[in-house]
């Protein structure tokens, strides 16, 4: 699919809708149009994504990341949200072909945080703004429900004014229950590919597509603020299976959205294939937000990791979420779910200032807020 240079990084100043309108030629308005009719009847058919996927650079994408940017702004202005990411264990029993910590890589050191340094984190993130805590780890049995609601019930007393995320992989719907009566508002669960036969191919034979979809679905029951997501470009993922995510996207309506490309990374089965491309990224979450307006979209470290500018352009294609990672910096590198993650020695204090400025060259405030889902 398509490909972006470090050249073409600098957008700014981005074209406007009409500046945009005024040049084009005649049959990129006639793209124009049906992007238009992509927003109002929130629904794409598949020639059309197969197209923008392999559309060159040009005022058609331009056009697109415009709409998207002026969606996003219509329901959130120029505010980014920002979730404080706390990696709580690196274990997992599963063995996805895709992840750095699955379960087969022997060569990566292991660790749980402490409850206190959990919670020392988090008042770390809230001392910076930060007013989402996401709590995340592979799928490890040692977080029974009993340590985990207490962790949360605490968490939870203590930050009243603060959303409390989970993303803890697939648990049973009483657990779910449980975590949600001690006080989670949110679960993110990326569902990876809206395809069984694709999801067969990312995942060892034990793992359940319709299980993954079934999480999901008690989640949303249970009254969480929900989060799928995908990778863009991982191993036999085509237009098709695209388009089966984002109409996935549609009759689902999450709350969140989180996508990123795909980083082949080693000790994996898919140590040798080519990573995602960023643009294809870019143009899905512009998609993504012209299909479901009021999404919750974040702009992701891998984003980051594959481009150095990876995260204004997110924000720039729609994005209004940022995740930034207070874990403690010695954790960083064992929590190895891809290559090269960028951010590893990054104090809380380093990072917020970096993205502070980074917000303000794309026109965007981070603002100190739960950023809850705005209907
Ligand atoms: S993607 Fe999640 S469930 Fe799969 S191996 Fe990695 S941490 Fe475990």
């Amino acid at each position: 699919m398509s490909s972006l240079t470090d050249t073409s990084v600098t957008q700014l100043p981005c074209p406007t809708l009409a500046q945009l309108e005024a040049e084009g030629a005649p049959e990129e308005k006639a793209l124009f149009r049906q992007l238009d009719a992509v927003a109002e009847t929130r629904d794409i058919h598949l020639p059309l994504l197969d197209e923008l996927l392999h559309l060159p650079k040009g005022r058609v994408v331009q056009y697109l990341h415009a709409k998207a940017r002026a969606c996003t702004e219509k329901v959130y202005g120029d505010r980014i949200f920002l979730r404080a990411l706390i990696e709580i264990s690196s274990y997992c029993k599963n063995d996805c072909f895709y992840c750095g910590i699955r379960r087969s890589n022997t060569t990566l050191a292991r660790y749980r945080m402490e409850e206190g340094t959990i919670l020392d984190c988090c008042a770390e993130g809230y001392a910076h703004g930060m007013r989402t805590f996401v709590l995340q780890s592979g799928e490890d049995a040692w977080w029974t429900d009993e340590r985990l609601c207490r962790i949360v019930d605490t968490l939870h007393r203590r930050h009243p004014d603060c959303a409390i995320t989970l993303s803890l992989g697939e648990r049973s719907r009483e657990s779910y229950r449980r975590l949600f009566e001690a006080g989670a508002s949110r679960y993110l669960l990326r569902h990876e590919t809206a395809d069984a036969a694709h999801y067969a191919r990312l995942h060892p034979a034990e793992m359940s597509y319709e299980h993954r979809m079934q999480c999901l679905q008690d989640l949303k029951e249970i009254g969480y603020q929900v989060g799928c997501g995908f990778m863009v470009g991982s191993p036999g993922q085509s237009p098709q299976t695209l388009w089966q995510d984002l109409q996935f996207i549609r009759r689902f309506q999450p709350h969140m959205v989180g996508i990123g490309p795909f980083v082949a990374t080693q000790q994996t089965p898919f140590a040798g294939e080519p990573n995602g491309s960023v643009e294809d990224c870019l143009r899905l979450l512009s998609l993504i937000r012209l299909l479901h307006p009021h999404v919750l979209l974040p702009a992701t470290t891998a984003l980051g990791t594959l481009h150095p500018f990876g995260r204004e352009l997110g924000v720039l294609a729609g994005a209004n979420v940022l995740m930034p990672n207070v874990s403690p910096v010695e954790n960083r590198e064992k929590y190895h779910i891809y290559d090269n993650k960028i951010c590893l020695d990054d104090g809380v204090d380093h990072c917020i200032d970096c993205l502070e400025r980074r917000l303000q060259s794309v026109g965007r405030r981070m603002v100190v807020d739960r950023g809850d889902f705005q209907v």
